[in-house]
């Protein structure tokens, strides 16, 4: 499970040291995290290969994680033998937990990735696909605290601290109305009160904000705690508003490497889904392209109508069809690192491309 994958971590980084390379384990204070580097000649690159290897309670792999881990770290291998006659250093980083706290936030906040030249990955689904987009995320708990009394009785000497929060959910509707068509901003409650007969003097909820990139995310935020605040004004409890857990940056893909990716598909008969994504939740690779060139691409391994996070994806993932991507995902992540390794001129564009997206996302936030 996330944050608990010690076997497949020590599976994984076994390999990776069996393969000459250099392993650091529970790095960025994750204990299942682990940074594998090798290195060929001085100078050069450095190109990230990126695994995931944590599973779903109850389902096992029913996103396919154990695919990524063994394709990074296949690549990695792959490439490694031939860096003695090459500059540059191959990394892989082991980033546990994505299905929970979002294992490269963390690594991402700790500076994990930073002297990195590129981060590339890629994720089992039902389609080929390299240009990825997700949503930035912030999920906040909500607490109200007003006062019990009987709720018969004596109602008005209480205050509904559930009524409050009903205010909240009726306002908080009428406000993703009025924001643009990607705002999400769903919730569920956690705490509403104990008997029927008491006047609820706690209530707690959980709400998932998302927005296309993090200044958007940031003005929902602000319109979230203000609902938040005249909430509690209309029955006179009081508010308390805490993150429930990191901030998720929108995945920024970077094209030069999703089109070297692209590339190596299309030589291995797979064509890619090319038209923008409807439907997409968030990633915590989010987090790794705002901070390094990125690529995120999937890699189908199912049919579509199998739905990711379901018995049937799991199977298929751990079927002769899983296998099948999993070979084709890991030639193409050898074919992007080696192609970045011996050719400046894909680098130098990805590096370009990347400071101009950065550059656009700094006049945003102003
Ligand atoms: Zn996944």
């Amino acid at each position: 499970m996330s944050g608990e994958e010690h076997r497949s971590a020590a599976l994984l980084s076994g390999f990776l040291a069996g393969e000459g390379f250099r392993v650091r384990e529970g790095v960025a204070g994750l204990p299942t995290a682990f940074v594998a580097t090798k290195r060929g000649r001085r100078g050069g690159p450095r190109v990230a290969l990126l695994a995931e290897y944590d599973a779903l309670p109850g389902i096992g792999h029913a996103c396919g994680h154990h695919l990524i881990g063994a394709a990074a770290c296949g690549a990695a291998a792959a490439v490694g033998r031939v860096l003695d006659d090459l500059a540059g250093e191959i990394v892989v980083v082991g980033t546990p937990a994505e299905e929970t706290i979002g294992g490269k936030v963390v690594m991402a906040n700790r500076g994990i990735f930073r002297g990195l030249d590129a981060a590339l990955m890629f994720h089992p689904s039902t389609e080929n696909r390299v240009n990825t987009t997700s949503l930035a995320c912030h999920s906040l708990e909500v607490i109200y605290k007003g006062r019990a009394a009987h709720a018969v009785a004596s109602p008005d000497k209480g205050i509904n601290a559930l009524h409050s929060m009903l205010h909240l959910f009726s306002a908080v509707d009428r406000l993703r109305r009025r924001l643009p068509p990607q705002v999400r901003m769903p919730g569920i409650i956690l705490e509403g009160g104990r008997r029927a007969n008491i006047v609820p003097d706690r209530a707690v909820a959980r709400f998932s904000l998302r927005a296309p990139d993090l200044p958007g995310l940031r003005r929902v935020e602000r319109a979230f705690r203000l609902a938040v605040q005249s909430a509690a004004r209309a029955t006179g409890a009081r508010a308390i508003v805490r993150p429930a857990d990191y901030t998720y940056a929108e995945m920024v893909t970077n094209r030069t490497l999703a089109a070297l990716f692209k590339k190596e598909l299309a030589q291995m008969g797979r064509r890619t889904v090319d038209t923008p994504r409807k439907r997409m939740g968030s990633l915590d690779m989010g987090n790794v392209s705002q901070v390094v060139p990125s690529i995120h691409p999937y890699v189908a391994v199912a049919p579509p109508s199998v739905p990711l996070h379901s018995v049937r994806f799991a199977r298929y993932s751990g079927g002769p069809a899983g296998w099948a991507g999993l070979r084709v995902a890991t030639r193409a992540l050898a074919g992007v690192a080696l192609t970045l390794l011996v050719d400046d001129s894909a680098l130098v564009s990805a590096r370009r491309e990347f400071r101009a997206s950065r550059r656009r996302a700094g006049r945003k936030r102003c």
